[in-house]
């Protein structure tokens, strides 16, 4: 009896009623304040997200990496290796060989420590080079303006001209820049004494063998000889418009 009238569905109405409205007034307001802050946490994170990936999708890369510099040119395929591991700064100049004890200096001038930069660009030895090939173009001011090999390659600029010229001008950077790294490699590994004159006349030959890379650049030699290149440089190698 006791039991029944214990459990009698007035009773577990009123129980319910009861405690409803009273988790509402006591759990009510921390929860509504609850579930209020989870949907504006949401709302913020789905925002955040989107303008992620808008940045993703439209944002240019902080430096793109060119890609192109390397494998486009007309040039062997080796040196597109030499090219790709430059751009890399993975050539083993001296500065980067110190790293497993080694010390030296620049072996092109004997005077400045060796790196990718001194080699390629700022030695006077190489400055006598890019001088000797591009001193004649008053646009260009040297080469000095580029800070470093990378940005020379992926900023060398079109020459104004067709067939000859055009071909020597796009190769030129990647000739200067192997032909240097070669001297200097049998300057240090085979005793060969550097001899400014023929690095200047090895830069013409090794760019005038190149052309023959691709056929069709093979045709923009007819009517020329190597020696044109060796002589004729500064009138042949130039703008034209
Ligand atoms: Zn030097």
């Amino acid at each position: 009896m006791f039991r029944r009238r214990f459990l009698s569905l007035p009773l577990v109405i009123g129980a319910v009623v009861i405690g409803v409205v009273s988790g509402k007034a006591i759990f009510g307001p921390p929860l509504d304040e609850y579930w209020a802050k989870k949907l504006q946490e949401e709302a913020s994170a789905k925002e955040t997200d989107a303008g992620s990936r808008h940045d993703r999708v439209y944002a240019p890369p902080v430096e793109a990496f060119p890609y192109k510099v390397a494998w486009e040119p007309n040039i062997p395929t080796n040196v597109k290796f030499f090219i790709w591991s430059l751009l890399w700064e993975r050539i083993l100049t001296i500065d980067n060989l110190n790293a497993r004890g080694t010390y030296n200096v620049c072996a092109l001038c004997n005077c400045s420590p060796e790196s990718i930069n001194h080699l390629l660009l700022l030695c006077p030895i190489s400055v006598v080079v890019w001088n000797d090939c591009v001193g004649h173009i008053p646009r260009m001011g040297g080469v000095m303006k580029f800070s470093n090999p990378k940005i020379l390659l992926s900023e060398w600029p079109k020459l104004n001209n067709r067939g000859m010229a055009e071909a020597c001008w796009a190769i030129l950077p990647y000739t200067i820049m192997w032909v240097v790294w070669s001297v200097r490699n049998e300057i240090i590994f085979a005793g060969a004494v550097l001899d400014t004159g023929q690095l200047l006349q090895r830069v013409k030959r090794t760019l005038w063998a190149w052309l023959d890379v691709v056929c069709k650049a093979v045709d923009v030699k007819k009517g020329f000889t190597v020696s044109d290149l060796l002589l004729r440089w500064d009138s042949i190698v130039v703008d034209s418009w």
